[in-house]
């Protein structure tokens, strides 16, 4: 899906994604459900809302678009998006329920590391020279562009396991370093599910003749689309583990706030009070130029803002240079440090490293949009999704949707 200029202007913070937001909910909400699964190629054309990057980073927060859109529509209108909103959040819970899935995934890349450097169809997959029309392109458009429509990832990864059959955490890792709305969670939990190991045996197979209807006969084929119907190997069973857990920070008057790029929503922050947020994208994933840059002006913006709106004590740091976080902590006498729970990914494991190796006591705020759905993310999404409503209610005291 081609972007412009504007696109990317406005997604970096707040204030733009709201605009998107506004005129996604004015322009294209009333046939998001009819169809947001088209790929006509641009983002003008397309029926979905390209707000990923920015709920990823929570520069925009469900609750918000929530709320915003049941000022206009019934719940029925608008369920198909909020429960597309909901996958998001189920996707975390669900690997909130097995990290092992995502180590397991990291040490699959690490073995197949020698395969990369020798394997010439892979070479050919990532560089967009497979002879397959539509996957050449969407190659191009993920590495020009680092977005893809949803329906066309599905396809792109489906081609990608049962045509060229490569190995799936390759596929997952070229997503995640390319997207800027790359995320753990939905990145790898998706491959998994095309390529039939998230639900055993049901695996998604993209044909031709969907590829031409949802995208309007833009490519040809030279021969008959035919993926092979081979299981995957690996299917392995992760017993899901999660404890909800509440947030823990205390109501100190010596209490800094640290602040990562994962989750810039900055909900928790109290006025005045000091503040460290980090300045450069933490590059741990080989991800491209493309999405630290993107990442970086997110991080501008957001301590723009702390500083603007927020409080006078603003102090930056990198993960290269995390000494500062300790020198942070000296400067303002702070006997804690509160931040937002990372989830499973880049996150969850450095910052306990952090605090034991400064002895410094970190508490975790936690969302409660979270924590509620997290525990019904345990097993498949449809026992999460019979509890979508009863959940958003109770965020707010008076109905939120006509005919709630
Ligand atoms: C193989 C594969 C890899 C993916 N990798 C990622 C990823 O790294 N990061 C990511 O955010 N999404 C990922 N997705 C999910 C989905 O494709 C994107 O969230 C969606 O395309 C983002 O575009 P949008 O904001 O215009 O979506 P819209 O259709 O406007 O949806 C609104 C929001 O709902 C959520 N959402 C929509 N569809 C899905 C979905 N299928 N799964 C989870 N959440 C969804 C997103 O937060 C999205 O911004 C992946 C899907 C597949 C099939």
């Amino acid at each position: 899906m081609n972007l412009n200029e504007k696109y990317y202007e406005s997604i970096i913070d707040h204030h733009g994604s709201k605009l998107l937001l506004e005129n996604f909910v004015n322009e294209k909400l009333p046939n998001y459900k009819s169809k947001r699964n088209f790929d006509f190629g641009t983002y003008e054309e397309n029926c979905v809302s390209g707000l990923s990057p920015a709920i990823g980073r929570r520069i925009l927060n469900e609750k918000d678009i929530v709320k915003r859109i049941s000022n206009q529509f019934s719940y029925g209108q608008v369920e198909k998006f909020i429960d597309e909103i909901c996958w998001r959040t189920y996707w975390k819970g669900w690997l909130e329920h097995r990290p092992q899935v995502w180590y397991d995934y990291l040490d699959d890349l690490k073995q197949l590391y020698p395969f990369k450097s020798d394997n010439v169809d892979y070479k050919n997959a990532i560089s967009g020279n497979t002879g397959l029309e539509c996957f050449d392109t969407w190659v191009n458009q993920l590495l020009k562009f680092g977005y893809l429509h949803n329906h066309t990832r599905m396809w792109f990864a489906s081609l990608w396991i049962f045509h060229l059959k490569l190995p799936w955490q390759l596929g997952a890792e070229f997503f995640y370093q390319n997207l800027i709305d790359a995320d753990s969670a939905s990145n790898t939990l998706s491959w998994r599910w095309v390529a039939g190991l998230q639900t055993k045996g049901k695996k998604y197979i993209a044909t031709m003749d969907n590829i031409n209807r949802f995208t309007n006969n833009r490519f040809s084929f030279s021969n008959k689309l035919m993926l092979s119907n081979d299981d995957v190997a690996g299917y392995k069973y992760y017993e899901p583990t999660y404890v909800v857990t509440k947030s823990n920070p205390s109501k100190s008057k010596n209490k800094g706030y640290l602040i990562i790029e994962e989750d810039l929503s900055l909900v928790n922050v109290d006025k005045n009070c000091p503040i460290i947020i980090q300045s450069q994208s933490y590059n741990k994933f080989g991800q491209s130029e493309q999405v630290e840059s993107f990442s970086n002006k997110t991080l501008k913006n957001a301590i723009e803002y702390c500083k603007n709106e927020i409080s006078h004590n603003v102090s930056t740091f990198t993960w290269e240079n995390a000494e500062l976080i300790e020198k942070w902590v000296k400067t303002y006498s702070l006997d804690e440090i509160e931040i937002i729970a990372p989830t499973v990914g880049k996150y969850e494991k450095i910052i306990p490293k952090l605090s034991d190796r400064f002895n410094l006591n970190i508490s975790y705020y936690y969302h409660d949009w979270d924590t509620s759905f997290w525990k019904y993310s345990d097993k498949g999404f449809f026992k999460m999704k019979k509890q979508i409503k009863k959940i958003i209610s109770q965020f707010w005291e008076t109905p939120l949707f006509k005919n709630f």
